[in-house]
């Protein structure tokens, strides 16, 4: 690699060489990161013929990338709405819309930065374990880059999920056993094996990540919101995008850096427990409970990070109730865009926190939408769905009558 950039430890600051495949420290075990970027701007021309990872290439580790391994991830719109701020008496409300990614969830931009890391190492192998959508996203990039690809799923995964992962014909395997340590054994397994496996928090998805800041730099024509809410699971996502954002404050495009918010659900919320019990370390949630299954995670491997993390960045952890996600998911989907819970998670965050009045009437919140609400139609059950039903010839009194 020819740019001299390290990984350092999070935990113990440790420096680390880039061109080996490692993504915890050998001597604290907390997660690997690349340094901060401290020189780069965007690249000039128009996104429309750019990919994701050239738009930003300054900010990554790569000395080159392979056009030809995008799917067109990134370059998310952006939404305001002007109902719900007005609803929840703030200045401004956006929703980056995340599910408008190559497989529906913002795992496509980790997942890119990932493969081109693994391509650039020499790998030939990819893996990861999930049961959702870095699942399908690490088959998806595996199958365009024409890499052999292991996906670890547990043994209960259902059959609904286990399908879209499939189609892209990954070595596909179900695992008993205990979840979370699926995590350090497939990393374990790939260091053995030669198999890059790009789990939820490895250092190079967390750069993946970053470009959910840049585009909403970008889109917001470099004016800051007040706080971007994000859900947070193994807390790679949301790393990514304070680094990003801390990123082009340290390059000059921006003059202040939002506050970042940690959004959890109340049945699985580690990082928020122990935020507010000012806990050094998060502790293991037992019995997880959420219809949020995306951020269901009840012992993050980045945990400790994103503590660390919203304390520096003076922001805060909130948790909402299960009940409080599904009427934000209604709320989004009253402005055209179907999130899953997880993704509705930042909305009801945003509403809680006005209501505690932490945010103020003066000011603007972006919400991250994750990923699509098709992703998981069981929520719709827990929804008031009405349809209407009437035979062809008596629609149209039907429709004057009733309407
Ligand atoms: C993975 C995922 C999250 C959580 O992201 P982390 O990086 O694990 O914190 C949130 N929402 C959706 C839809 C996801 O797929
Ligand atoms: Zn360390």
């Amino acid at each position: 690699m020819g740019r001299d950039i390290k990984f350092y430890c999070t935990g113990c600051g440790k420096s680390y060489r880039i061109d080996l495949l490692r993504h915890r420290c050998g001597a604290c075990n907390e997660p690997l990161e690349v340094e901060e970027i401290k020189q780069g701007k965007i690249r000039e021309g128009s996104a429309i013929n750019q990919s994701m990872l050239e738009r930003y290439a300054d900010f990554f580790p790569f000395l080159d990338i392979e056009q030809n391994n995008s799917l067109g991830e990134g370059f998310t719109p952006i939404v305001e709405s002007k109902k719900l701020a007005k609803d929840l008496c703030i200045q401004k409300l956006y929703f980056k819309n995340e599910s408008q990614n190559p497989t529906w969830s913002f795992k496509d931009r980790g997942t890119a930065a990932g493969v081109a890391h693994a391509l650039q190492l020499g790998y030939k192998r990819i893996g990861t374990a999930s049961t959702g959508n870095m699942a399908t996203s690490v088959a998806a990039y595996g199958a365009k880059a024409n890499l052999e690809t292991f996906i670890f799923v547990s043994k209960g995964i259902a059959v609904e999920k286990l399908k879209p992962i499939a189609i892209y014909h990954p070595h596909l395997i179900k695992v008993e056993g205990d979840y979370g340590n699926l995590y350090f054994e497939s990393l374990r397994i790939g260091e053995e094996n030669e198999i890059y496996f790009i789990n939820s928090d490895v250092p190079l998805r967390v750069e993946g990540s970053k470009t959910v800041a840049f585009e909403i730099c970008e889109q917001l024509n470099f004016r800051m919101p007040d706080y971007v809410i994000v859900p947070t699971s193994a807390g790679g996502n949301i790393r990514g995008i304070e680094k990003g954002f801390r990123e082009f404050f340290t390059c000059g495009l921006i003059d202040e850096i939002p506050k970042i918010l940690c959004a959890q659900a109340s049945g699985c919320s580690p990082i928020f427990n122990a935020y507010h019990k000012r806990a050094e370390k998060i502790s293991r949630v037992e019995n997880p409970n959420t219809i949020a299954h995306a951020i269901e995670n009840p012992y993050p491997p980045s945990g400790n990070r994103v503590l660390k993390m919203i304390r520096e960045n003076k922001g805060t952890a909130v948790a909402v109730s299960d009940e409080e996600i599904i009427k934000a998911q209604a709320m989004l989907a009253e402005e055209g865009i179907f999130g899953q819970p997880a993704s509705a998670v930042p909305l009801a965050a945003a509403k809680k926190l006005r209501e505690e009045n932490y945010i103020k009437a003066d000011e603007t919140v972006v919400c991250v939408v994750t990923g699509s609400g098709l992703k998981y139609t069981a929520a719709l059950e827990r929804h008031q769905l009405d349809v209407k039903e009437c035979n062809l010839e008596e629609l149209s009194s039907f429709i004057k009558d009733r309407f």
